[in-house]
């Protein structure tokens, strides 16, 4: 049984949610490349400067800089057991680079996990999304809530909505996934590693079909 696992799908598709849910149930981290870009920004770096108005147009960061992140982070020692990835690789240049590391870190092949929605349901999803400016935990004003109106069930801090969850970057960001990001579901499906869910439902039958697409594995 692999234990890395990599999340496929257009934004909206509730790849972090999906991630949150089975870091929590398989104890592997969750690594989002797009929360490690944010993170950058937050703390001012000087990558965080140069992504910043990327990020916020809705285009993708170079391959390179989002390479070397990922690499940073997934030679990091928790992730020895295994890893979920939200958001990489995004490219076939990404692809590539990550089929390299995976050889070089002798990892086996990887569980790819392609989570299938229609477009109304990605902007119902954008446009309600809240997330933890603390833990960065995902909300929803409608079909997740927080306990307490506007913080953190667990750490507290206030929600706030991302800058690239406007309507008009949003659609931005789904030309760039058909264009750019989709092809990579081919090549995974014709590795053998690619295996379907239907992301429309809620999120507890999104897991439902999860959890039997991993037992099946
Ligand atoms: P979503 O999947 O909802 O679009 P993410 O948090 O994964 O949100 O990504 C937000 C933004 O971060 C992307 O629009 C892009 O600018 C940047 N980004 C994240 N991951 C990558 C990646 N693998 N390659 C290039 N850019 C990325
Ligand atoms: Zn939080």
């Amino acid at each position: 049984m692999t234990h890395i696992i990599i999340l496929m799908g257009p934004p909206g598709a509730g790849k972090g949610s999906v991630a949150q849910k089975l870091s929590a149930e398989k104890k592997l981290p969750h690594i989002s490349t797009g929360s490690l870009l944010r993170e950058e920004i937050a703390k001012g770096s000087e990558l965080g400067e140069k992504v910043e108005s990327i990020m916020q147009s809705g285009q993708l960061v170079d391959d390179a800089t989002v390479i070397a992140l990922l690499k940073e982070r997934i030679s990091q020692d928790d992730c020895k057991n295994g890893f979920i990835l939200d958001g990489f690789p995004r490219t076939p240049p990404q692809a590539e680079a990550l089929e390299l590391m995976f050889h070089e870190m002798r990892k086996s092949d990887p569980l790819v996990l392609y989570i299938q929605v229609n477009e109304e349901t990605v902007v119902k999803r954008i446009s309600g999304r809240k997330e933890c400016s603390g833990c960065g935990k995902i909300y929803h004003d409608s079909t997740m809530p927080p306990k307490k109106q506007g913080v953190c069930d667990d750490c507290e801090k206030p929600l706030i909505q991302r800058h690239d969850d406007i309507e008009s970057v949003v659609r931005e960001r789904f030309s760039v996934y058909q264009q750019k990001t989709a092809p990579l579901i081919a090549h995974y499906e014709q590795k053998g590693l690619l295996r379907s869910v239907n992301g429309n439902p809620m999120l507890p039958e999104v897991m439902d079909q999860v959890f039997k697409v991993l037992e099946q594995f």
